[in-house]
C-alpha cells in the first residue's frame, strides 16, 4: 500500500535582511494512512515552517521551496503538491484533503464575528457552497468535537479556551480531510483541558481514519497519540522512529538529550538541560548541525561531513555513531 504522504528532500528557505534562513533543509519522510506522527524539537528548529511548506501556505519572503511532496489519494491519484498551482491547491487540497490547526489559532478567532460566520466563511467564499449547506456542515463538525449547535451563534469571548480549541479543530475536520496538521494544539490550555483535547483527537482519528502531523514541545503529550516520532534539529530531521521504540531507546544524541530534558510525573528524575544554543539557520554549523553541542562528536568527522540517514534497528537516524 502506498503511504498517504511522502516528502523527498524538501527545502524551504526565507529571505531576510540578515541572510537566507534555511528553515527546512532537506526533509524526507513517509506518513501512512491513519498514522499520527509527532514532530518534536526545540523552538526555531523549523517545525511550523515545515507544516506551512506541506500545506503550501508560504509567506512572501520565501527564497526557495523545492523537493517533492507526494500526496496519494483515491480520488486524485498521486499528486506532487510542490508542482500544483495555488488555485489547484485551493480547489483540490487545502481543507478538503489536508487541513491545519495553526499555532495559537484559538486566539486568532475573529473577536467580532460569531462562530457561525467564521466557520462557514471558507466554505461559502472559497468552495462556493450555499450558506444553508455550509451551516449544516459546521453544525455536524461541531457535533463531532462535542459541542452543541448553540455555539454557532456565540462570539469567541463567550467560549472557554477548551471550547475555542474545539471550534478550531471542528473547522479543520469540516471538509473530511485525510491529513490534519496540528501545530501546538494544546499549549495554551490547562492540563485537564489538554488531556480532553488529546482524547478528542484520538477519537476523531479513529472515527474518520485521519492521519496527523502533531507538532509539539510536549513529548509526554506526543506519546499519548503518536505512532511515530520525528525529531527536528536546525531544519533537519535527525531521527524518525516508531513511538514505543523512541521512548525506550532514542538513538540520536539530540533525541536522548531531548528526552532527558523532559519532566515526567512517574519518576523523580533530575531534569537535564541541553547545553548550548539552537544554531543560527542562516549559517548553520557544517557537518552534523548538532556537533557543537554533542558530547559524542567524533573529531575530524562530525564537524566536516554531514551524516547520512541510516536505518538502525527500525529507527531512521542521521548520526555518525551508527
Ligand atoms: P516554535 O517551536 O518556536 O514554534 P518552530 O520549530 O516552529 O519554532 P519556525 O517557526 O518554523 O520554528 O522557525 C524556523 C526558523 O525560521 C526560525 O529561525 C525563524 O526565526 C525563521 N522564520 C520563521 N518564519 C519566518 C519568516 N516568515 N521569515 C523569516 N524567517 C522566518
Ligand atoms: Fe554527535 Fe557526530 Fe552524531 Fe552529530 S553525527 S549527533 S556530532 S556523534
Ligand atoms: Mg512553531
Amino acid at each position: 500500500m502506498p503511504p498517504l504522504l511522502e516528502l523527498r528532500n524538501v527545502k524551504m528557505y526565507y529571505n531576510t535582511t540578515r541572510g537566507t534562513v534555511k528553515a527546512v533543509d532537506g526533509i524526507s519522510f513517509k506518513l501512512e494512512k491513519g498514522e499520527a506522527m509527532a514532530l518534536v524539537g526545540e523552538s526555531g528548529s523549523g517545525k511550523s515552517s515545515l507544516a506551512f511548506t506541506i500545506i503550501r501556505l508560504l509567506p512572501r519572503n520565501v527564497a526557495e521551496s523545492s523537493g517533492e511532496i507526494l500526496f496519494y489519494d483515491e480520488e486524485l491519484g498521486v499528486v506532487d503538491l510542490m508542482k500544483m498551482s495555488e488555485s489547484e491547491i485551493r480547489r483540490k487540497i487545502r481543507w478538503k484533503k489536508i487541513s491545519m490547526v495553526f499555532q495559537a489559532s484559538m486566539n486568532a478567532l475573529n473577536p467580532i464575528l460569531r462562530i457561525q460566520d467564521q466557520m462557514i466563511e471558507p466554505l461559502v467564499l472559497h468552495l462556493g457552497m450555499s450558506k444553508e449547506s455550509a451551516v449544516k456542515i459546521a453544525e455536524e463538525a461541531l457535533r463531532s468535537v462535542g459541542l452543541s449547535r448553540d455555539v454557532l451563534s456565540r462570539y469567541p469571548f463567550e467560549l472557554s479556551g477548551g471550547m475555542k480549541q474545539r471550534v478550531v479543530i471542528a473547522m479543520a475536520i469540516m471538509m473530511r480531510p485525510r491529513l490534519v496538521i496540528l501545530d501546538e494544539p494544546t499549549s495554551a490550555l490547562d492540563v485537564i483541558t489538554q488531556a480532553n483535547i488529546m482524547n478528542l483527537l484520538k477519537e476523531l482519528k479513529a472515527k474518520f481514519d485521519l492521519s496527523y502531523i502533531l507538532i509539539t514541545h510536549d513529548i509526554a503529550l506526543a506519546s499519548e497519540i503518536a505512532d511515530k516520532i520525528g525529531v527536528m534539529y536546525a531544519g533537519k530531521l535527525v531521527e524518525i522512529a516508531p513511538a514505543d521504540l523512541f521512548f525506550r531507546m532514542p538513538k540520536h544524541p539530540y533525541s536522548q538529550k531531548l528526552l532527558a530534558a523532559m519532566p515526567t510525573l512517574r519518576e523523580d528524575k533530575k531534569i537535564e538541560h541541553i547545553p548550548g544554543d539552537v544554531p543560527s539557520l542562516i549559517n548553520p554549523p557544517p557537518g552534523c548541525r548538532f556537533h557543537p553541542r554533542c558530547p559524542y562528536a567524533i573529531k575530524g568527522k562530525c564537524e566536516k561531513e554531514e551524516p547520512a540517514v541510516k536505518d538502525v534497528e527500525g529507527s531512521l537516524v542521521a548520526c555518525w555513531l551508527y
